[in-house]
C-alpha cells in the first residue's frame, strides 16, 4: 500500500489531541492513521473522521453523533419532553438500539435506529439513512415551527 502521509492534510492540522480543529494521528511508519475534527479534546459531534488501517488496505469514515443525557435544551423544550426521563431509561433505549442493529443485517435509520425490516422505507445519504417515520416527524416539526427554532433533538 502506498503510504499516505502528512502531505495530504490541510494546513493548520495538529498532532496534539487537545487541539481544536483538524487533529491527525499517524502509525509508527508515518502512515496516516486518523484524521478528525476535535473540540475540547475529543471528536466534535456532527463531523466526519477518517481512519486508515496500518496493514490492511482499507479505510473507513466515522460520523460522530453525540447522544448525551440529559439532552441539550431545545429553545422551546417541547420536543425534549418526549425523550427518556431518567439516565436508566436513556441507557435502556440506547442498548435496545444496539441490540436491534446487531440483529438487522443491512441499513438502518440513523435517527431512530430501526432496521430496514421495520420501516416503510429508508433514504440513504453519505453514511447515514433516514426512515419514513422520521421524515414524517421532521415534516411535522418544520410545518409547526417553521420560522423560529433552529435546533431540535427529538431522539434523545
Ligand atoms: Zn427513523
Amino acid at each position: 500500500m502506498a503510504k499516505i502521509d502528512a502531505a495530504v492534510l490541510p494546513a493548520g492540522y495538529s498532532t496534539q489531541p487537545g487541539h481544536d480543529g483538524v487533529y491527525a494521528q499517524f502509525h509508527a511508519d508515518g502512515q496516516l492513521a486518523e484524521v478528525a475534527v476535535h473540540r475540547e479534546g475529543r471528536r466534535a459531534a456532527g463531523t466526519w473522521a477518517l481512519c486508515v488501517e496500518a496493514r490492511q488496505e482499507t479505510a473507513r469514515a466515522e460520523y460522530t453523533v453525540e447522544m448525551t443525557f440529559p439532552p441539550p435544551p431545545s429553545p422551546s423544550g417541547l420536543i425534549a419532553a418526549a425523550g427518556p426521563r431518567t439516565l436508566e431509561e436513556f441507557v435502556r433505549a440506547r442498548l435496545a438500539q444496539i441490540d436491534s442493529q446487531s440483529k438487522s443485517a443491512g441499513p438502518y435509520c440513523s435517527f431512530c435506529a430501526q432496521g430496514l425490516h421495520k420501516v416503510t422505507f429508508l433514504i440513504g445519504g453519505p453514511g447515514v439513512s433516514i426512515c419514513g417515520a422520521c421524515v414524517q416527524l421532521c415534516r411535522e416539526i418544520l410545518r409547526e415551527n417553521k420560522p423560529r427554532r433552529r435546533w431540535w433533538w427529538p431522539f434523545s
